[in-house]
């Protein structure tokens, strides 16, 4: 077994080699709790699924570790605006540990609709003051900080090695930064504790020997990846937006710290577009995975429509793509229901070619392709295509095994509800019709609407 990963640190596709034999220290930057995740952030997170299925696959011990931001983050990447968690307790009127509960519950309920395993640890930023105040001492004593009237920024003229992971030096990335820089000697400097309003108390501030105030941004993850994986570890994930601030801050702070690299593999997702541009809030174009469902696409489906595309290409989100990928979904899954049962006998060619794609940078699009394929495969018998598929579905995490010879049974409930639908759809009462599809689906069927009436479907 040979594993090659883009690596941004190096733009290459290094061959994977764990720092200690048989074990994987893996780290994800998590989501800020202010909000519900958007399916452009998910599509990260079922990247870092398919990398975490990967090593488990290949039989290695994994530590995986995803921090959750819950102080700190502003809205504005270059320390100014407000932090987003203060603002999401103004809006909703709650305390900020009740908003990270909610939004945290929430996120970890998306994960388990998309089928994403779960990290071995969710570290939160607000449990980890004190390893994020000592970071920053030895950043302090090491030379690498000065104070303004508002924080302690990191200084990045004084570390020869910045730009490393964006490859920009610092002058260079200067011109990109049109704000007001404040007091900060450089755009690329950054906060690395920030103080309270000295007006007014702060509804999230800790004591710290600078006085009183809060953790920036980045100090969290430098800190809690040395916490709970060790430095160097193995692989750092996140989304592209991460590599020029965030990712090259991390970096910088544990190069100041600790004076080595914080990981040997950076590894970034592309991202969700929408027309080729961002999706946001204020564009009216952001999507929940319950706005998914409400538009009768189920998560899964949307799982199946990122991993058509390679996690370092764009995907241009659009509701017939989705509606296609769902599709293929259910097709699979009724195809399958078909099948003999699995007989351990898996295809060996199909499977050394399955782990070529997925060792060579997750090839996942092509190995899609070669379930189709394999489906079709007139010379293989169900038993054995059940068993290769099985295999695949280790990464492809459909949870096969529910549908893989087991056909569908409509409990009599459901047919009545379907019944019922039929009805209202015929007496043209769409709302009624609407009402019954969501009732079906509350008992884990989905309706299709085909050209030779509805179809059923079960998850
Ligand atoms: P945040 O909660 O804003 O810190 O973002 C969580 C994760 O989602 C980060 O790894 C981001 O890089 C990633 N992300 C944000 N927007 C998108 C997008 N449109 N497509 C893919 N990933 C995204
Ligand atoms: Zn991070």
């Amino acid at each position: 077994m040979a594993i090659y990963l883009y690596n941004t640190l190096t733009r290459n596709r290094d061959l994977f080699e764990s720092i200690q034999e048989g074990k994987v220290h893996m780290y994800s930057c998590g989501p800020t709790v202010y909000w519900f995740a958007h399916v452009g952030n998910l599509r990260t997170y079922i990247f870092s699924d398919i990398l975490h299925r990967l090593f488990l696959y290949h039989g290695f011990d994994v530590v995986f570790v995803m921090n959750i931001t819950d102080v700190g983050h502003l809205t504005d990447d270059a320390d100014a605006g407000e932090d987003k968690m203060l603002l999401a307790m103004r809006r909703e009127g709650k305390t900020a540990y009740e908003i990270a509960q909610f939004y945290t519950n929430s996120f970890f309920e998306d994960l388990g609709r998309l089928h994403i395993l779960p990290a071995s640890i969710y570290p939160r930023a607000t449990d980890h003051i004190k390893e994020q105040v000592e970071m920053i001492r030895s950043l302090e004593q090491n030379g690498f900080t000065y104070r303004t009237s508002d924080g302690i920024y990191f200084d990045t003229s004084r570390l020869t090695s910045y730009g490393m992971l964006s490859r920009q030096r610092a002058e260079e990335k200067q011109t990109g930064i049109r704000v007001n820089i404040g007091e900060k000697r450089s755009g690329t400097d950054f906060a690395l504790w920030k103080f309270s309003p000295t007006d007014k108390q702060r509804e999230m501030e800790w004591d710290s020997p600078w006085g009183k105030g809060f953790p920036g941004w980045h100090i969290e993850c430098s800190a809690m990846s040395k916490k709970y994986l060790g430095i160097p570890f193995d692989i750092h994930t996140g989304g592209v937006d991460h590599i020029a601030v965030h990712h090259e801050n991390e970096i910088a702070q544990t190069q100041g710290a600790q004076g080595c690299l914080e990981a040997r593999f950076w590894m970034h997702a592309d991202f969700l577009q929408v027309d080729g541009g961002k999706m946001s809030k204020s564009l009216g174009n952001l999507y929940t995975l319950d706005d998914l469902e409400k538009k009768g696409i189920h998560p899964l489906a949307y799982r199946y429509f990122v991993l058509q595309a390679h996690y370092r290409s764009k995907l241009n989100f659009t509701f017939e793509g989705l509606q296609s990928a769902q599709n293929a979904l259910f097709h699979l899954f009724d195809l399958v229901r078909d099948w003999d049962p699995p007989n351990d006998e898996v295809s060996l060619s199909y499977k050394e070619r399955f782990e070529q794609a997925l060792d060579y940078d997750l090839n996942i699009p092509q190995i899609l392709a070669m379930v189709w394929e394999l489906v079709g495969d007139a010379s293989i018998n169900s038993s054995q295509k059940a068993s290769t598929l099985l295999l695949f579905d280790k990464v492809l995490g459909f949870h096969l095994i529910d549908y893989v010879a087991k056909p569908l049974v409509i409990p009599q409930d459901v047919q009545v509800l379907i019944n019922e639908r039929e009805q209202a759809r015929k007496m043209k009462d769409y709302h009624l019709a609407d009402a019954l599809r969501a009732e079906i689906q509350k008992k884990g069927f989905m309706l299709e609407d085909t050209e030779k009436g509805p179809k059923l479907h079960s998850f």
